[in-house]
């Protein structure tokens, strides 16, 4: 590199210092947006979704076949970005997020269901395993949440474990402890499916599948 710094001279020295710094300058917005847009509109996130389903699907399966009498199997959803797509809402804050317009969102209960998600959710129906939803959702918003779940013919007398209101702690620490406590009312979690890390970390889970989420990063 010094060689050809010298052999252009000063000028170019000037030209590549200016590129350096354009390096360093962070992605676009827009141009992040853009293609986060393109990335649902053109089908490829919910087959990024079916490809883990599908795994999903087939470990309950298997797994459900190695069952002993009286072992209680159990499958955890998360919720949002996971059983339920936002997509509608974050899309019309422009890719944003507003406490306000999620509060009355989750309370007007009209998340879509992710159909390759709902379909592990039916599986584990048919299978005779038990269904628990863990989601960093706070108590207060139980009655949209359950009405959502309704909508998306999906059973609420699963358990629907919630954040308390004033619980402290991140959504990964509550979800664990959740974990913790109905595998030791003896809950065999066979599989933990969720959109983030924090859903999935902590163990009490035989497996965990991870969805893509290109929209938001939560602890
Ligand atoms: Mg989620």
């Amino acid at each position: 590199m010094k060689k050809i710094f010298r052999a252009l001279g000063p000028i170019a020295l000037l030209t590549f210092a200016g590129c350096a710094v354009t390096s360093h300058e962070p992605r676009n917005l827009d141009s992040l947006k853009g293609e986060i847009r393109d990335y649902v509109k053109s089908g490829r996130y919910e087959r990024d979704i079916a490809a883990v389903t599908v795994t999903a699907d087939a470990w309950l399966v298997e797994r459900s076949a190695q069952k002993k009498p009286g072992e209680r199997l159990a499958v955890v959803f998360d919720l949002d970005e996971t059983l339920l797509s936002n997509w509608e809402e974050i899309e019309s804050l422009g890719l944003g997020y507003s406490p306000s317009v999620w509060e009355a969102w989750v309370a007007d209960g009209k998340a879509t269901a992710i159909e390759p998600v709902r379909g592990v959710y039916r599986t584990a129906r048919k299978l005779g395993l038990e269904i628990y939803f863990i989601t960093g959702r706070r108590e207060h918003q139980r009655a949209g949440t359950e009405k959502n779940l309704r909508a998306i013919d999906c059973i609420v007398s699963s358990a629907l474990i919630m954040k308390p209101d004033d619980l402290k702690g991140t959504t990964g620490e509550f979800k664990t402890v959740a974990r913790a406590k109905l595998t030791a009312q003896g809950v065999v979690i066979v599989a933990n499916l969720g959109d983030q890390e924090s859903d999935l970390i902590g163990g009490c889970a035989e497996r965990t599948f991870k969805l893509p989420d290109p929209f938001y990063w939560s602890q």
